[in-house]
Parts: C-alpha cells; structure tokens; sequence
C-alpha cells in the first residue's frame, strides 16, 4: 500500500517528457481552441442553411479560407477544405489524373514522397497509368534535370514535396514547376511540412496544387486544404452535393476549418520569430549531441532544411532502443511517425542511399514554437546518456 503510494506521488510530480516531435503534430494553439469552441457551442449552423445561424457559420468559412489562401499568396477561391492532407494529396493526384486522362497516361513523383503521395500514385500506376520515381541524391534532393529528363508529352502531373517530413530537406519546387510548366504538366506540391515553417507563395513556387496540412501548425487535426490554382483541370473523386464547389462534397467541418483559418493567422504575424525560435532550439540540440557523441552524423540537407528538424543517426545502436531508453525525458520519432512500429529502415533514408546500420541508428527530432533551452538541455543529456549506455554494452 505504502509502496503505491509512493509510485502515485511520483507520477504526480514527475515532469513530462519533452515533446520534441512537432513535425508527427503539433498541439493546438490557445486561440485556436477559443474559435473552435465558440464554433462547436455557439455559431454550430450548417453554412448551406440560409438563414441566420447557418449564415454565421458560412461567413466563418469565408473568413477562414482567406486567411489560409493568405498564408500561401492565394485567392480564397483556390482554397478547397479537405479532412486532411492525405485526403488533399489524394484529391490532387486523382483528380488531375481523371480530368486528363483521355489524353495523358504518365506521372512523376520522387522517391522520398509521404506515403499520402507515394500510394494515390501507385494506385494510379495499378490501372494503367506509368509512373516514374525520381531518386534523390545523399541528402535528399531531387535533382530538377532528372525531373526533366522524365517528363514526356503525355506527363498529366508532377508531385514533388515541398519539403521532406523525417530529414526536412526542402526542393526546388520553382526550378521543377517550370519544367513541368514547359511541357504542359500540372504541377502539384505537398506542403504538409512546410506551411508555417517558411515562407509559401504560390506563384514564386510557381505551383497548380498545393496541400496544407492543419495540424502540423497548430490547428487542429481533422482539417487539410488543397490550393488549385485556376483554370488547373481537376475532377471531384467523391460525389455529393455542392459544397466546396464540388471538389469535396460534405458539410464543412466548420469549427477546424476556423481553427486553420486562426492558425494561419497566428502563422502569417509571427513566421520569422517562430522559425528563429524553431531553429535556434534545433541547432542547440545539434550542438549538445555533436559534442558528445562521435561520429553522429546529419541526415538532410546542412542548410536546405526546415528550420525546426533535425535527423541524425547515433552510431552503433538502434535510433528504437535509444529511444526508448530516453523516453521519460524525450519524445521523438523514428523516420515517420506513421510507420513508426517497425524497425525496418525508412523509405526516404534508403532512397538516399543509406546503409541498414546507418538507418536504424536515425532518429527524428523536431521542434516547435514553445520548445525552450531547458527542454533541449534536458532531451539532450537523455540521448546522451542513453547512447552512452547502449554504446558502452556493445
Ligand atoms: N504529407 C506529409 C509531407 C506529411 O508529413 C504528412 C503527415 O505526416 C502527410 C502528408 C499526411 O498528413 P495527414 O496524416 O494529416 O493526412
């Protein structure tokens, strides 16, 4: 008795571990919360009802779709509101593929793409479509002269992430949308990491498709968007009835929509404090780990990188074992959190041409807007000693 009371004092008192694993979710903003209770308790109408609380909800919408179209230099009425991205990924590749397909039977992706890009192209690839994988080199880049060297006069679409969600790296999505541009492609982005992190426009990407993501910055999960740029060719792969202009039929999910809408907001007044803090906090952990574990090695691009990630592997050990011996003070991810159960080696570290030992050693660390020196300084000495340990009883 006296022995689990001791165990619940100790639960009471002990610290959380330090989340260090942003680009897997973020925590929902403050004022984030505020907006998505007054939507879910007071402004709750349909926004098609025509009278006044659904109205309410529908001027919501409104709002929020021109603080997302803002976020990323677009119009409000080149923002579709999806449940997610993977839902905005699939309705890009699907959609544009359908629209062309009488014409067109080819797509291009790269190797390192998120399974939500990965597996709409395979699908596509299953009935007929072909499909080409462009590698990257050691540090995650995809090189625009092997996009080029790809695209034939039937490519529908190109799919290139904006930046990579486990090592960060960020491509040059201008170079490879003019390309495409120049051969009568559609050129799609997924921006899932980058939204919030850096600076997004557009027209400078030179982008038709983009997707967000709202809760990889600070809204909610349950919310994505997919940008099409006007007059971009695209069919509806759900039916229903009008809502979104077709793209996506079903009642909006008013309250995350809003939610995105503030968190765009809160992104757009704050972008370079928040990717200085982010970085800063980055840089310290890599700093602290460097001086004391030999031989530990970036995964990524040094400087073409998100400003707030960080994958390294630790030599010698599994990044799970390490992991999990440091896990009452860090929280981190292996490659991806979405297949984070299984020690195989990730997808994108084995398209850089990674070996197995260099692989399993690879952990994910990434930060976020309240992320402080203490945290890092506590997170830091866990990987440390917990390296240590698994080193030493090799
Ligand atoms: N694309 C990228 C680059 C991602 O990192 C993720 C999630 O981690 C997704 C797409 C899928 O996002 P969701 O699971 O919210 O649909």
């Amino acid at each position: 008795m006296e022995d689990s009371n001791r165990v619940g004092e100790n639960r009471v008192t002990k610290q959380p571990p330090v989340y260090l694993d942003y680009n897997a979710t973020t925590p929902v903003a403050p004022e984030v919360i505020q907006l998505m209770h007054r939507c879910l308790s007071e402004e709750f109408g349909n926004p098609s009802s025509s009278y006044e609380n659904g109205q309410k909800a529908a001027a919501i919408t409104t709002q929020a779709r021109h603080s997302v179209a803002c976020l990323i230099g677009a119009k409000s009425n080149e923002i579709t509101f999806t449940g997610c991205a993977t839902e905005a990924n699939n309705l890009a590749i699907l959609g544009t593929c359908r629209a062309l397909q009488k014409t067109k039977n080819h797509i291009v992706i790269s190797a390192i793409e998120h399974p939500a890009v990965l597996e709409p192209a395979r699908y596509l690839q299953s009935v007929g479509w072909d499909l080409s994988e462009v590698g990257v080199d050691k540090q995650g880049c995809v090189s625009p002269a092997d996009i080029g060297s790809v695209l034939r006069p039937d490519t529908a679409l190109v799919s290139v992430m904006h930046a990579n969600n486990e090592v960060g790296t960020i491509q040059s999505i201008a170079e490879i949308s003019a390309l495409a541009k120049e051969n009568g492609s559609i050129m799609h982005t997924d921006a899932a990491q980058s939204a919030g992190k850096l600076p997004i426009d557009v027209d400078v990407l030179g982008v038709d498709l983009l997707t967000i993501a709202g809760h990889k910055f600070y809204a909610s999960k349950g919310v994505g968007a997919l940008y099409v740029r006007l007059g971009t060719p695209i069919e509806n792969v759900f039916y229903g009835a009008e809502q979104e202009r077709g793209l996506r039929p079903g009642t909006e999910n008013v309250a995350a929509i809003a939610g995105m809408g503030m968190a765009a907001d809160l992104a757009i007044r704050s972008l370079q404090k928040n990717t200085e803090n982010m970085r800063i906090a980055r840089d310290q952990l890599h700093d602290r780990l460097r001086e004391s574990v030999p031989g530990l090695q970036l995964n990524g691009h040094t400087d073409e990188r998100l400003p707030n990630t960080l994958n390294v592997s630790f030599p010698r050990v599994s990044g799970r074992q390490l992991l999990s011996l440091a896990g009452d003070d860090v929280m981190a991810s292996l490659g991806s959190a979405c297949h984070s159960e299984q020690d195989t080696v990730s997808g994108v570290l084995a398209a850089m041409g990674f070996d197995a030992a260099q692989a399993l050693g690879a952990v994910r660390l990434s930060t976020g807007l309240t992320t402080s020196s203490a945290d890092i300084e506590r997170a830091a000495h866990a990987l440390i000693g917990a390296w240590q340990t698994l080193n030493h009883g090799q």
